[in-house]
């Protein structure tokens, strides 16, 4: 019985990781029998995404395969935990997708499901959790420790001895310092750096921040 792929999502994050996807099957690991397929659950019947099938999740699960690989394609953390937590109950394994130009150096641990988009580095002795987005562009420097479902727009910068906690996000664009192997710059659980920041210290849990030096968002 074949395996079966899908992207999870089938709006922007999962329209732009379909190439990647496929590109990474098709070519790199040479599959070309295997069926790839959208899953989205706002569809009510099938439909046809960009040329590709796209089905609900029930749908998708009626796929007669044990071997299903899922990479879950969607921004938005909290759902992408949501819906790892259900893959895994079903069987179904979390699919990491890389660009072929994506480059991850000596010593990286990336952990399951994660989506590297083309033109993202990874450099040397970095440990990711699962289910990490890195967007066009984005690089993570050494020595870096990023925790599971962190999200990463396009273009951020994150440099060397930067700790980055569960389901941080950072914004296109953002910089963000280094720290030290004794200090390493902190950016706590589930804080959100606006679009070009640039952050010179560290951020505390569930802070927004934005900005050149990164500063608290204030609410009106
Ligand atoms: N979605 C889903 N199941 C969920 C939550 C979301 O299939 O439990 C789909 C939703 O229908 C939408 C996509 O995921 O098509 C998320 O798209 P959105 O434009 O909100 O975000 P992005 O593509 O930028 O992550």
């Amino acid at each position: 019985m074949s395996k079966v792929f899908a992207v999870y999502g089938a709006s922007g994050c999962g329209r732009s990781l379909m190439p990647v996807a496929i590109e990474q099957l098709r070519i790199l690991e040479g599959d070309t029998d295997s069926q790839i397929v959208f899953i989205d659950d706002a569809l009510e019947e099938d439909t046809n995404v960009n040329g590709y099938t796209a089905v609900n999740y029930t749908k998708f699960k009626s796929i007669d395969s044990v071997d299903k690989f899922v990479l879950i394609a969607i921004a938005n953390s909290s759902i992408r935990q949501k819906i790892a937590d259900k893959l895994v109950k079903d069987d179904v394994s979390l699919w990491t997708v890389q660009g072929a130009n994506t480059l991850i150096m000596d010593g990286v641990s990336v952990g399951v499901g994660a989506a590297l988009s083309p033109f993202v580095t990874i450099a040397a002795n970095v440990n990711i959790g699962k289910c990490f987005h890195a967007n066009l562009y984005s690089y993570v420097e050494h020595d870096c420790v990023i925790g599971d479902y962190v999200t990463f727009a396009p273009r951020v910068s994150c440099n060397g001895n930067i700790h980055i906690h569960d389901h941080a996000y950072i914004g296109t664009g953002a910089v963000i310092k280094q720290g030290t192997p004794d200090k390493p710059l902190i950016i706590g659980k589930g804080a959100i750096v606006g679009m070009g920041a640039v952050v010179t210290k560290d951020v505390p849990a569930g802070a927004v921040v934005v900005g050149n030096p990164a500063r608290p968002l204030n609410k009106p």
